[in-house]
């Protein structure tokens, strides 16, 4: 078995993205990212001051706005404006969100052409129907590890657990578009371990601390496990029991150091995406 390094492909990326954000710059653009924060969520905050960190390092700019207990309104009129603002590339808003609020709607809000975390169901609309968009970050990049892998993925058998609107669907579209056979369970899927064990390529993104066992996996299935589980002791544990599976499958995404650190690239390559586009459609 072997790792797929996540941190590699990330690396690999961010200094796509450092030679991008330096050549916009030369041209007159600091290509620049907005996170709204509507929460005071702690272990929120860490992955906005690592987004922030990740941005900047790279030459990308990074406006954090934090929400101090916003209702909806005024969460729907920061995406806006910020959506409005010529200087703002890119729009994310974090999670958790208020009570009865959902990122489904607010994420409308955002202009499709700074939706660069796939917020808005328009840019999920265009990847269902195979048309140029955002991903949800996570979601593409459980695809930019695998492309990495030098997979074939047509023709492949895939199986996505989980089937939340950032996640789960999208990854299943993103696989479909590449013409895997893809499979979607999620809290119903009867016979779970059943219907993964015939998959080639397993995505799990539950958030249940170890719930794919080996007995879920086919001897050398590519796994990428999404999951990120807070442990007692601070750290971080996949969906995927690391130790078991490991001796069942091919190639394995460990956590950390799996599909987080290419999330976090990906923003910031579609930030520039969307500073590059703003040229074009202002
Ligand atoms: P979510 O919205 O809670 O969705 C979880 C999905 O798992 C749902 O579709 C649910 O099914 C399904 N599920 C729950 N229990 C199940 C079970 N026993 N058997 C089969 N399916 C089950 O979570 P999410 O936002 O998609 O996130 C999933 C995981 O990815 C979490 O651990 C999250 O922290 C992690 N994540 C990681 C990153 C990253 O950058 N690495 C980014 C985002 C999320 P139902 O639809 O039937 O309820």
């Amino acid at each position: 078995m072997s790792d797929i390094d996540g941190r590699a492909v990330a690396k690999q990326i961010r200094a796509e993205v450092a030679a991008a954000a330096a050549k916009l710059r030369a041209d007159g653009t600091a290509p620049t990212l907005a996170v709204v924060v509507p929460t005071d969520d702690e272990g929120t905050a860490w992955y906005v001051r690592s987004i922030k960190k990740a941005a900047e390092k790279e030459g990308v700019d990074c406006r954090v706005e934090q929400l101090d207990a916003p209702g909806r309104d005024e969460i729907v009129a920061k995406l806006q404006e910020l959506s409005a603002d010529p200087d703002v590339h890119g729009v994310i808003c974090q999670t958790p969100l208020p009570e009865g609020v959902t990122l489904a709607e607010v994420g409308g809000h955002i202009s499709p052409l700074k939706d660069i975390d796939g917020a808005n169901a328009t840019n999920l609309g265009r990847l269902a129907a195979g048309l140029r968009t955002w991903a949800p970050a996570t979601a593409a990049a459980v695809l930019e590890l695998l492309k990495h892998e030098d997979l074939t993925l047509s023709g492949a058998r895939a199986v996505v657990v989980g089937r939340s609107t950032v996640v789960g669907k999208p990854a299943a579209l993103l696989l479909l578009n590449e013409s895997a056979t893809v499979t979607v369970c999620h809290s119903r899927t009867k016979d779970l371990a059943a219907v993964c064990r015939e998959a080639d390529v397993l995505v799990a993104a539950v958030g249940r601390a170890g719930m794919i066992g080996a007995d879920f996996v086919k001897p050398g299935a590519t796994v990428i496990d999404v999951g990120t589980n807070p442990t007692d002791d601070g750290g971080l544990v996949g969906d995927v029991d690391y130790a078991a599976v490991s001796a069942v499958a091919g190639r394995l995404t460990p956590v950390p150091g799996g599909v987080g650190p290419v999330t976090t690239a990906l923003l910031l390559r579609h930030t520039i995406e969307a500073a590059e586009l703003s040229k074009t459609h202002p």
